[in-house]
């Protein structure tokens, strides 16, 4: 998703879990990206406050030496105004909302697929999502649109999620339920009859801007991008 290695942001990464940070680091260096990580708290805020900082975090809300939360209001506290991702456990959903409420800008369920936070990286530095596949379209997270060809139409910014969400996988079935939970907020009182009706919308829009490519529906499995 990025085309040159002009710029390199820099990138933290706050995780205890050995592997799943060092998988990070990997995968976000690979990205192009200049990654600092951090195995707890005190060491984020350190890491947070030096040269150069952060432009964006990514922040697992189970550490051992602090809540996650409040460690990106202590963060925010020092002055830094990097967007925030949190990562989460699917035990802990229910925290998501007072997530959004300590000054995180997303949010991940783990485990996830790197494909996908890198497409909500993006989004939060505010640059283009461009399909991996030959479909043309372009995600435009600075106006929630969508582009293809001379065509755009604007996206609501959980349409914007849903059809980000799908893209970033291409070809792979995302379930119902993890489509939800990607693309609101409170999703565990959102019902599939919804989902439905956001999903037909989103693919009349996708039609509008005349691509062959859309979103196929797996009869109670799931939904594929293709
Ligand atoms: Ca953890």
């Amino acid at each position: 998703m990025r085309h040159n290695g002009a710029v390199h942001e820099r990138v933290m990464v706050v995780e205890d879990d050995p592997e799943l940070r060092r998988h990070l680091a990997a995968s976000l260096t690979e990205a192009g990206f200049d990654v600092a990580v951090a195995a707890t708290g005190s060491r984020a805020l350190e890491v947070a406050a030096k040269e150069p900082h952060p432009e964006l975090i990514i922040l697992d809300i189970g550490l051992p030496d602090a809540d996650g939360r409040d460690l990106c209001q202590a963060i925010k506290a020092q002055g830094s105004t990097a967007p925030v991702i949190f990562l989460t456990a699917r035990e802990a959903l229910t925290d998501r909302i007072s997530g959004f409420g300590a000054g995180g800008d997303d949010y991940l369920v783990k485990p996830f697929a790197f494909a996908e936070l890198h497409v909500r990286i993006e989004a939060l530095l505010r640059r283009p999502v461009v399909a991996t596949d030959s479909s043309g379209i372009v995600l435009d997270p600075l106006a929630h649109g969508i582009s293809g060809g001379n065509r755009r139409v604007d996206l609501t910014p959980t349409e914007f999620r849903l059809l980000a969400t799908l893209m970033a996988r291409p070809g792979e079935v995302v379930r119902r339920r993890s489509l939800i939970l990607a693309a609101w907020p409170d999703g565990a009182a959102v019902s599939e009859n919804t989902l439905d009706v956001y999903l037909s919308r989103l693919r009349h829009k996708i039609r509008e801007i005349g691509t062959d490519s859309t979103i196929v529906t797996l009869r109670g499995v799931g939904y594929r991008w293709q």
